[in-house]
């Protein structure tokens, strides 16, 4: 199901006003209700904005600007951990287009979805690593033009930024396997290879594995700068929204990516399952 949830602002907050504060119990039936709303997936990143931001209507006509947020899920599906990094970056969305891809048996395509996960994550991390690097906006700009329509190079570019900061590199996995597992990915890419499902969990886990070992070092090692990239946009798209009074909340969707980061790429497709599970009932958004 390609489909993600988002809130209209103004049902939510006629919801809670109804409810007079009582806790919110999660029962499924009263997503009407609670101001929850289904659009198309593929409205879930915005580029010009390069933000997970959605602009939606409601089918009472209110507009509302949504921000996906990346919340990690707890192992078992259950809950939400208390982490709550900011607007979902690019790379997250491209990995849960791909669990659900996935689960829809659209096997080619998910192998798709994964590897441009993975391209725009070796980007993200770049991005970072300019944070911590104290790189002028200006000078990075002018650099990544020359590689943006280059995913080959920005790979080069990435190996040896990781290089240059943590004197090592970014993988233990040896270059033969490297070359074997990203022969899946060229094969259906490029060759019209038809994937099998075992195909397209191996490329998946591959993905998920590389992402984990960069991610959980910058997340931990370098905070202030993982944070503030990931915030930039955010913050930005929060201001405009205050100054031009456009209705703006935030909705947390499942991160597949973290929940395969956490608990490995199985949970990740688990949690994805419970999800859809979750908004079956859900009402669609008016446009
Ligand atoms: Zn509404």
């Amino acid at each position: 199901m390609n489909k993600i949830s988002v809130t209209c602002a103004k049902c939510s907050d006629e919801y809670w006003k109804k409810r007079e504060g009582r806790p919110y119990t999660g029962e499924i039936g009263d997503s009407q209700e609670n101001g929850v709303f289904l659009v198309p997936a593929y409205k879930c990143y915005n580029d010009k904005e390069q933000l997970a931001i959605i602009d939606f209507v409601c089918p009472k006509g209110h507009k509302t600007k949504n921000i996906l947020e990346v919340h990690v899920p707890k192992i078992g599906t259950e809950g939400w951990e208390n982490r709550i990094i900011g607007a979902m970056q690019r790379h997250e969305i491209l990995f849960y287009l791909g669990i659900n891809s996935l689960i829809d048996f659209y096997y080619r395509e998910a192998i798709v979805n994964f590897s441009s996960s993975l391209e725009r994550f070796f980007e993200f991390a770049i991005m970072v690593i300019a944070e911590i690097k104290e790189i002028e906006s200006d000078a990075l700009s002018q650099a990544w033009k020359l590689v943006e329509n280059q995913p080959e190079r920005q790979y080069g570019a990435f190996i040896f930024a990781w290089l240059l900061l943590e004197k090592g590199n970014y993988t233990a996995i040896n270059p033969n396997e490297l070359r074997k597992i990203t022969e899946i990915r060229n094969n259906s890419v490029h060759k019209g290879r038809i994937a099998s499902e075992n195909d397209c969990i191996k490329y998946g886990t591959y993905v998920a594995d590389i992402i984990k070992v960069i991610d959980t070092i910058l997340y931990e090692k370098y905070n202030n700068h993982y944070m503030s990239y990931r915030m930039k946009y955010h913050k930005e798209a929060v201001t405009k929204c205050k100054e031009e009074k456009i209705n703006l909340i935030t909705t947390a969707i499942p991160c597949s990516l973290g929940a395969a980061i956490s608990n490995g790429f199985d949970h990740a497709v688990a949690v994805a399952r419970a999800y859809r599970d979750s908004i079956l009932n859900t009402p669609d958004a008016l446009s």
